[in-house]
């Protein structure tokens, strides 16, 4: 039996980013003794990379804007696919949490006559997203810090101690969902500087861990995407939906190489900034899909003239929906117009005063200059597209967040998939993390309290655990000997293929190509092999990370072949066009055959189940599920013209 420290909470929170801790305020506030598990300190979650600004339909500097135009923007960016609940919910309640954040404290930037300032973005009809300069992640995360911090002193005056209701458990890992029968009963963890292993036992478990993108060689994302909640989640039993999705943003860094991926903020087009190509082109114009035609600008003029006078003019092309233009980014390099570094060129020298974009864009002036010795108020930015965001994530219930078929397992934030469809517009994010946040923490608390009797966990679990945690210690190599894996090569190779062979345009041989590689690369992760001990072990952190990166990516892989059209995040040249018939398909991923399901058992030595694909062994069976039909009030908000783009016949005879 494994000896470890067991503790008792109504509702563990893992992640503390935007969604993690507007679920544990909420819990918290509800009644629920919330504890909240993270990787890295508390404060440095990815979300606190967020640029560009928060969407929310607040009507402060185009009073036209209402949830109304905001779900319409959301269902175009997402083409139809997205759960159009949540993204009815998501429209309706962005607004009042972001009115929440400032009474918590938070310092948006404002208009000239006081209100909460909002700037434009891609897809977005009006001026939406309320912002700090370029840094509006940070000032949402230290917001939600001093509200927790805030509920943890009422806390001590009540209880005499600070962490009585409220724990932050701070970079320690999740490893594993426990269950007891079919629900949750709990988490097993490790600490990442000791190595000691702990168990919080819990009725509730939010899932708020973030994405997948380290799993793609030139992503944007930081060290903590190894999409683990994707992964946990797919071990405790619930469906990931429609992972083919994986948002490239168009513009990355591209140069110096060890900075390639690093996110260039789409503020830098909102405010202004401009794409051309080596032979100095503004050449977004000619990649305006025929579903956009009438909402973007037919020539440089018009589209410039629509920064000071939006209203009687269309907007450019620069801020076509993110899909959109890293595609015409890739078919620009690829017809030989790129820029010197493989990019192209993003331009806001001439177009803004040197004083303007230092201070609208602090934090891209610094980042250019220290990093690649670039003066953006005098030259132009070379970029390209980087793997940014995941579309597709634990399939939940709309209202409640709840995962499907995991009683006590909710997701919120960027690990819970169908809000944003097959594409996510720039600012939805942070705005999802609140309202769905806030969601998962209600009901994760409401949960926990009818829980009667409270589940029990299992030691043979936690000791199953406890050995798959330990098994890189004792790797015993391959079967003719040779020395066990190494988990830094395994990553390399894994990130290598994936973004050769399912990256942002998609063929099916090569999809076909990446399983058998997934397959090979899952066989020897079940041989890696760690040196030293657990104490901060950086190789040993990998090695359990990738279990989560080769799940992830067998699910985007083995999803992207199926899904035989394009559509937002997903691009296949060898079948280009958006088919009406898959609109209302969506793609669950299950663990397959024996594949473990919640830690009694090896998940690694599970690579035998075929698929009838004709496509390499894998773990993971794909089952397509109808959507429900969009309710016809939301139906009505939109031009029969526009609808017809999107449904099939039946759909609109419906
Ligand atoms: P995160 O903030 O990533 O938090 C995840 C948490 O989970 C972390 O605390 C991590 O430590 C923890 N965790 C993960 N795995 C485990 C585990 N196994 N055990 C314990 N803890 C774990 N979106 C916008 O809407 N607007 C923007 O302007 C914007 N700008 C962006 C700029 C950049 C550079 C990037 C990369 C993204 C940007 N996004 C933006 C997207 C947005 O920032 C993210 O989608 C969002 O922050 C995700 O928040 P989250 O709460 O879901 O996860």
């Amino acid at each position: 039996m494994t000896q470890l420290e067991r503790q008792q909470w109504d509702v563990v929170v893992i992640g503390a980013g935007g969604a993690g801790l507007r679920a544990a305020v909420e819990a918290r506030e509800r009644g629920a003794r919330t504890a909240v598990i993270c990787k890295s300190l508390f404060g440095k979650a990815h979300t606190v990379m967020a640029e560009g600004g928060i969407a929310a339909s607040m009507g402060n500097v185009n009073a036209g804007d209402n949830w109304q135009v905001h779900f319409r923007d959301t269902m175009r960016g997402g083409k139809f696919l997205n759960q159009w609940r949540m993204a009815e919910l998501h429209a309706q309640e962005a607004p009042a949490r972001v009115w929440e954040l400032e009474t918590w404290g938070a310092l948006f930037d404002r208009t000239a006559d006081g209100r909460i300032s909002q700037r434009n973005f891609g897809g977005h009809e009006y001026p939406r997203l309320a912002h700090v300069g370029d840094r509006t992640g940070l000032e949402l995360i230290r917001t939600l810090q001093q509200k927790i911090v805030s509920l943890q002193q009422e806390d001590e005056a009540a209880t005499g101690d600070y962490e009585s209701r409220l724990k932050i458990f701070q970079e320690c890992t999740v490893t594993r969902i426990l269950k007891d029968g079919d629900r949750v009963a709990g988490v097993f963890c490790y600490a990442r500087e000791s190595g000691r292993f702990f168990v919080i036992e819990a009725p509730s478990v939010v899932l708020a861990t973030g994405g997948i993108g380290k799993s793609f060689k030139v992503t944007s994302n930081s060290w903590e995407y190894t999409g683990d909640g994707h992964a946990l989640a797919l071990l405790a039993g619930a469906p990931l939906l429609n992972m083919e999705f994986i948002q490239f943003h168009p513009t990355g860094m591209v140069w110096p190489p060890s900075v390639k991926g690093i996110l260039v903020t789409e503020s830098v087009r909102g405010d202004g900034g401009v794409l051309r190509n080596s032979e100095g082109k503004r050449f977004m114009f000619d990649y305006i899909p025929e579903v956009f035609k009438e909402k973007y600008a037919k020539s440089e003029d018009e589209a410039d003239r629509w920064y000071d006078d939006p209203d009687h003019n269309r907007r450019p092309p620069e801020l076509l929906p993110r899909d959109e233009v890293a595609r015409a980014i890739n078919a620009e390099v690829k017809a030989g117009r790129g820029s010197p570094a493989g990019g192209v060129f993003l331009d806001v020298s001439t177009r803004m005063p040197a004083e303007v974009i230092r201070r609208r864009l602090p934090s891209m002036y610094h980042q250019f200059k220290e990093l690649a010795d670039v003066d953006i108020t005098a030259e132009p930015m070379e970029v390209g597209p980087t793997c940014h965001y995941v579309m597709g994530g634990v399939a939940v219930d709309s209202d409640t967040a709840a995962a499907v078929g995991v009683p006590g397992l909710f997701a919120a934030g960027e690990v819970a998939g169908g809000m944003h469809g097959s594409n996510r517009l720039g600012g939805n994010s942070l705005s999802d993390l609140l309202v769905f946040g806030r969601r998962a923490g209600l009901h994760a608390a409401r949960y926990s309290r009818e829980s009667d009797p409270l589940p029990t966990v299992d030691e043979s679990r936690i000791d199953a655990a406890a050995a798959e945690a330990l098994r890189p210690f004792g790797a015993s190599g391959a079967p003719d000997g040779g020395p066990p894996e190494n988990p830094y090569t395994l990553h390399q190779e894994l990130q290598q293929t994936m973004n050769d062979l399912v990256g942002i345009i998609r063929r099916e041989g090569e999809m076909k190509q990446a399983l058998e590689q997934l397959a090979r690369l899952a066989d020897r992760a079940g041989r890696v092999g760690v040196e030293g001990h657990r104490q901060f072990n950086p190789g040993w952190h990998l090695a359990l990370d990738l279990r989560n990166m080769l799940l992830v990516s067998e699910c985007i892989a083995r999803a992207a072949l199926e899904r035989t059209e394009s559509r937002g995040g997903h691009t296949r040249e060898d079948r280009p066009a958006m088919e009406q018939e898959w609109r209302r398909i969506n793609l669950h991923c299950r663990l397959t055959g024996s594949a473990d399901t919640d830690g009694a058992a090896d998940t690694t030595a599970d690579t035998a189940t075929r698929t009838d694909t004709g496509t390499a062994a894998g773990r993971i069976g794909l089952q397509r599920r109808t959507t429900d039909p969009i309710r016809p009030d939301l139906l009505a908000l939109f031009e029969k013209e526009e609808l017809v783009k999107y449904l099939t016949e039946e759909e609109l005879h419906e």
